[in-house]
């Protein structure tokens, strides 16, 4: 069913699911020698055992029984299975595979028996993209079939392909379980599921768009272990480190965290909120939706059906008598002249702006009409950021710069970098986990008078990264120290000149 075998953890063996059990006429039982009985329903495709056999992986025995002694075995053997428990437990090691092929079609949806394969798939494919840190699930209906696809590091990749029958039963029971409404197909609908996976709250984010073919589902993973997330954790360092260190000292100001979608800004956001959350600050937040919860911030997630914009939702929070306050976004002058008038009157205002760079943001705030003398007396600091995939260290190979690389890079050839291997530890992709690339811009006494002059961006960038490293110098430093590959220097390279 799957091209691509998915990689799994090794995992006992588990038993098969009802639906295939009862679709195929097959139920396995471990016997008394340890070796597993297969009870083959009389007149079942006995080709069924080559897949039970690759389940298992293990010896097999084999029996048949009549169709009313198949009946009875197979509902006495799954009687405690329809129990929640067994339900969450079949969570940790299910072969996503087998469980797919126990779907009923789309003429079962009612059947409400047939509820537990869809409900089981979901939470299987759901577990492993937590185990794994996946981003995102995409579950896409096509008429040739659904596909699953799951985005890791900033990569997607397909993960499962099942018949298109199954579509409408998967895409039902997750519309079910983030409580959306499941007659309604034409309109876009978002919703969330929360779940607890061996111990660990995870937070799933819900969105449907209808396609050609049927309702599209994204699901968002949000790890509340992410919000605790450290500086040093993001490979924010050096210079960028203690110039945001020090623009989160001062009492008021405004401070921006710049990059394109998914570049980590966010999280930058939460580890700043989090170095500010001692228990003697009001912070509060508007944000677009809340992502993490943290716990002693008050965060407030924006409604446009009710009115309730960045612009109303800051204005809000400003009469609530907050120290410091997070807008998610800084993208109309409303928002940005509340802000401004925030940072005047004693608040540490913190945002995003939707920049390539550093000092793009400085022209983004002029372009929203901020005055330039108020920016200038405002504006802390700027970050802008990227995040690279981080090769994993277990596997990764020594090799030579040659002269492409090296002079894209600006290293002397025969310089010793690094490139991905694969190995058990990095799911054999090279890589592990991303890391943060980082320039900041310290608006001091020399940038506030060029802002205050209107300054052109040229002359701020050249005074403000006379010692600190632009985004691509930083790439540069981490592909020499081994933490990622040319390939991912030169992407964010290149993505400062595209990305709008
Ligand atoms: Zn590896």
């Amino acid at each position: 069913m799957n091209a691509a075998e998915p990689a799994m953890p090794p995992a006992a063996p588990v038993d098969i699911p009802y639906g295939f059990a009862r679709a195929h006429g097959v139920v396995i039982a471990p016997g008394e020698d340890g070796v597993w009985l297969a009870t083959l329903r009389e007149g079942s495709d006995p080709a069924v055992l080559i897949e039970v056999r690759r389940h298992l992986a293990a010896p097999l025995r084999i029996a048949t029984a009549p169709p009313a002694d198949f009946d009875r075995l197979l509902s006495d053997h799954y009687a405690v299975d329809a129990s929640a428990a067994a339900m969450a437990g079949s969570l940790e090691g299910g072969d996503i595979d087998l469980i797919a092929g126990g779907l009923p079609s789309a003429e079962d949806l009612l059947d409400s028996a047939d509820d537990a394969p869809a409900i089981r798939l979901i939470n299987a494919i759901i577990a492993e993209a937590v185990r794994q840190g996946v981003s995102d699930i995409h579950v896409e209906p096509y008429e040739s079939g659904l596909v699953v696809r799951m985005r890791t590091d900033g990569v997607l990749r397909e993960h499962l392909r099942m018949p298109p029958h199954v579509a409408p039963v998967v895409v039902s029971r997750i519309k079910v379980m983030a409580r959306l409404d499941i007659a309604e197909r034409r309109v876009p609908q978002d919703g969330r599921i929360a779940l607890t996976l061996a111990g660990k709250a995870v937070d799933v984010r819900v969105s449907t768009l209808p396609s050609r073919a049927g309702e599209r589902v994204v699901m968002r993973i949000l790890d509340k272990d992410t919000a605790g997330i450290d500086f040093d954790v993001l490979g924010l360092t050096g210079e960028a480190d203690r110039i945001l260190r020090e623009a989160l000292a001062e009492p008021n100001g405004i401070i921006l965290v710049t990059g394109p979608t998914g570049s980590g800004k966010t999280t930058t956001l939460y580890a700043a909120l989090k170095q500010l959350n001692d228990g003697q600050r009001n912070i509060l937040t508007v944000e677009d939706p809340v992502e993490y919860a943290v716990d002693g911030v008050g965060q407030t997630q924006v409604n446009p059906k009710v009115g309730l914009d960045f612009a109303a939702g800051l204005r809000a929070i400003l009469r609530q008598d907050p120290d410091v306050v997070m807008v998610g976004e800084i993208r109309d002058r409303e928002t940005a002249d509340i802000a401004v008038q925030a940072s005047l009157t004693g608040h540490l205002v913190l945002s995003t702006v939707h920049t390539n760079d550093a000092v793009g943001a400085i022209t983004r705030l002029k372009d929203l009409k901020v005055e330039p003398f108020l920016l200038a007396s405002t504006l802390r600091a700027v970050l802008a950021q990227r995040l690279v995939r981080k090769l994993c260290d277990h596997c990764r190979e020594p090799v030579q710069a040659d002269n492409g690389i090296a002079a894209v890079l600006g290293l002397d050839i025969g310089t010793v970098i690094w490139r991905p291997k694969g190995c058990e530890a990095c799911g054999h992709s090279g890589f592990k986990g991303r890391i943060g690339v980082f320039e900041a811009i310290r608006v001091d006494e020399t940038i506030r008078r060029f802002i205050y002059a209107g300054g052109d961006e040229t002359m701020i960038a050249k005074h403000a990264f006379l010692k600190a490293p632009t985004l691509a110098s930083a790439a540069r430093a981490m592909v020499a120290k081994g933490l990622t590959t040319p390939e991912e220097a030169i992407r964010i390279a290149r993505r400062e000149d595209v990305d709008a």
